[in-house]
C-alpha cells in the first residue's frame, strides 16, 4: 500500500486485556467488493489503487501489516434488561489509523466471523443488512448527523442461514471509536473501580483532550455532561429529520454520539408518532416518539457505571443537560425547517401542531418540509396535494402564514435556507430493498446512484427524481426484525 499519508496505532490495546480478545477472522471465500467509499479514503489519506487487496482485507483473508484484530468486550442494557454476555460477536477491531488531518479512525471489520462474544450467532452480517448499514451511514453523513461511517464493503460467496439462506457480506465500519456505554457498563460491574477509571482516562485522552487540563473530578463530570450534550444533540437530529433507530440498546450507544449500529432502521415516511420500526419491539419501547426519552435512560445508565469513581449528585446534575441540550437542538432544528430565524414564545406551539396535522392526515414528513420550503416560488398548491382533503392544509397554513409575518427575513432568503435544512432525499425502506434485489443480481449500479444523490440529499438531482418519491402503499411501513 503505497502513497499512504496515515499513521498507523492501535490505542485500544493499551487497555487492560480484561476488555478485548485477540480474534483472527474466519476468511469468507469468493469475496468481491460491492462499493468503496473513495471520499472517505481520501479524507483518511490513503490510496485506494488496488481493489482486489481490500476485497482481500474485506474477506478477512488478509491482514494488513500493522492490524491485529480485537473482538471488543462490552455488556449493556437491552429492552431494558441487562446483559453480561455481549461484545463484537461477528465484528473486530483491526487497527486505527490517523489521516493527514489528524483525525483518528477505528477500522471494525462487521462480519468477519466468530468470537468468543458470539453466543449462539455465527459471527456473519449479510448482504442485505450491510447495505442497509453502508446506504444509511453515508445517508446519515449527508444530512450533516453524527454517524460512524461506511469505508467499504463486500460480498461474498458463502450461503448464511438466517429465515432463508442468504449471502454473506462484511462492512468495514470507521469512526473514531468504536467505545460504547456498554464498555463503561462492563468495566463498572465486572472489573471494579480501577477500570473504570482506566477507561474514562484513555477515552478522554483520545477522543476529549480539551477536558484534560481539568482537575479529576472536574473533568470527569464535564465529560458525562458532554455525552449526555452530544446523545441529546443527535436525538434532537434524529427526531426533526424523522429517523427511527430501532434498537437503543445501550451496548449500540457511542461515546461519541454518533448514529451506531444500524439494524431495523426506518426514516418515517408518512408521519406517525408512536412508529415502531423494529418487529421485534412489540412494547414499542424504542417507538419514534420515545427516543428522546431512551437517550436519556441510557446516560443514566453510563451515570450508574459511574458511581464507582464519582460523586451521586454530582452526576445527577451533570444529567441535567441532557434535557436542556435536548430542547434547545430540537427547537433549532424546527425552527429552521420552518423557516423562522427569531425566536417566538408560541414556536413550540406551532411545532407541536405541525405534528398534529401530519399525524392526523399521515402526511409524507419529508414531503411536506420540502414542498413547505418551495412555499414562496410554488405557492401552497403542492401541499394542499399532500392531503386527500386539500381543506384540512389550509387553517394550518394561515396560522403558519401570520407567523411569517413576523420575520424579517425575505421570502427569497427563507426559501434558501429551507431547501438547505429539509432534504429531497432520505433513505426510504422500500428505495433500499430495491437496492438489495438489485445486489442479490450483482447489479450494483443502483447503490451507486442512490449513494450519490444521498450523499448531497438537499440538492435537486432532477435526473433522479424518482429516488424522491414516496413509497407506494405497498412500501409502506416496512417494519424489520433485528435479523441480519
Ligand atoms: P445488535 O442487536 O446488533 O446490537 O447485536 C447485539 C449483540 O449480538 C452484539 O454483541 C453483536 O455482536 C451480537 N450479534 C449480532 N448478530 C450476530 C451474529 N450473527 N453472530 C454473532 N454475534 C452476533
Ligand atoms: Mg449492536
Ligand atoms: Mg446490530
Amino acid at each position: 500500500m503505497s502513497g499512504n499519508e496515515w499513521q498507523v496505532e492501535h490505542r485500544y490495546l493499551d487497555l487492560p486485556e480484561r476488555f478485548y480478545t485477540r480474534v483472527h477472522p474466519t476468511p469468507l471465500r469468493g469475496a468481491r467488493l460491492v462499493c468503496f467509499n473513495h471520499t472517505l479514503a481520501d479524507q483518511m489519506g490513503f490510496s485506494t489503487r488496488d481493489q482486489d487487496e481490500w476485497a482481500q482485507v474485506g474477506a478477512g483473508a488478509e491482514l494488513l501489516e500493522g492490524m491485529e484484530p480485537v473482538a471488543m468486550k462490552y455488556t449493556g442494557h437491552q429492552f431494558g434488561a441487562y446483559n453480561p454476555d455481549l461484545g463484537d460477536g461477528r465484528g473486530l477491531l483491526l487497527w486505527e489509523t490517523i489521516g493527514p488531518d489528524g483525525r483518528r479512525w477505528d477500522w471494525h471489520l462487521k462480519g468477519a466471523g466468530q468470537t468468543p462474544y458470539s453466543r449462539f450467532g455465527d459471527g456473519r452480517a449479510v448482504l442485505r443488512s450491510t447495505i442497509r448499514e453502508y446506504l444509511c451511514s453515508e445517508a446519515m453523513a449527508g444530512l450533516g448527523i453524527a454517524t460512524t461511517r461506511a469505508l467499504f464493503m463486500t460480498a461474498a460467496s458463502d450461503p448464511v442461514q438466517r429465515e432463508t439462506v442468504e449471502t454473506a457480506a462484511t462492512l468495514m465500519r470507521v469512526t473514531p471509536s468504536h467505545i460504547r456505554f456498554g464498555h463503561f457498563e462492563f468495566a463498572s460491574y465486572h472489573l471494579g473501580a480501577g477500570a473504570v477509571k482506566t477507561l474514562l482516562d484513555h477515552v478522554i485522552s483520545l477522543h476529549f483532550p480539551e477536558l484534560e487540563e481539568l482537575p479529576e473530578q472536574e473533568r470527569y463530570l464535564r465529560w458525562l455532561e458532554t455525552v449526555a450534550q452530544r446523545t441529546a444533540r443527535l436525538i434532537a437530529d434524529w427526531q426533526a429529520v424523522g429517523f427511527c433507530h430501532g434498537v437503543m440498546n445501550s451496548d449500540n450507544m457511542s461515546i461519541l454520539g454518533e448514529t451506531f449500529d444500524y439494524g431495523p432502521f426506518a426514516f418515517l415516511d408518512d408521519f406517525n408518532a408512536g412508529y415502531i420500526c423494529n418487529r421485534t419491539d412489540q412494547g414499542g419501547r424504542y417507538a419514534y416518539n420515545r427516543q428522546p426519552q431512551i437517550g436519556f435512560t441510557n446516560c443514566q445508565y453510563l451515570a450508574n457505571a459511574l458511581l464507582p469513581i464519582m460523586d451521586e449528585d454530582a452526576l445527577r446534575r451533570s444529567l441535567r443537560h441532557y434535557e436542556t441540550a435536548y430542547n434547545e437542538r430540537f427547537m433549532r432544528n424546527m425552527r429552521d425547517k420552518l423557516g423562522l430565524l427569531m425566536a417566538q414564545e408560541d414556536d413550540l406551539q406551532l411545532v407541536m401542531d405541525t405534528f398534529n396535522l401530519l399525524h392526523q392526515h399521515s402526511v409524507d414528513y419529508t414531503g411536506f418540509f420540502r414542498a413547505l420550503s418551495h412555499l414562496h416560488s410554488r405557492g401552497p398548491s403542492p401541499i394542499r396535494d399532500l392531503f386527500v382533503e386539500r381543506e384540512t392544509a389550509d387553517s394550518w397554513l394561515e396560522a403558519y402564514q401570520q407567523r411569517l409575518e413576523r420575520e424579517e427575513q425575505s421570502a427569497e432568503d427563507r426559501e434558501q435556507a429551507m431547501l438547505s435544512v429539509n432534504p429531497k432525499f432520505i433513505l426510504r425502506n422500500y428505495l433500499a430493498q430495491q437496492i438489495i434485489d438489485a445486489a442479490k443480481n450483482e447489479d450494483y449500479q443502483p447503490m451507486q446512484d442512490l449513494l450519490k444523490v444521498l450523499a448531497k440529499p438537499f440538492d435537486e438531482w432532477t435526473e433522479f427524481e424518482h429516488l424522491a418519491a414516496p413509497p407506494p402503499d405497498s412500501g409502506k411501513g416496512l417494519a424489520l426484525s433485528c435479523s441480519s
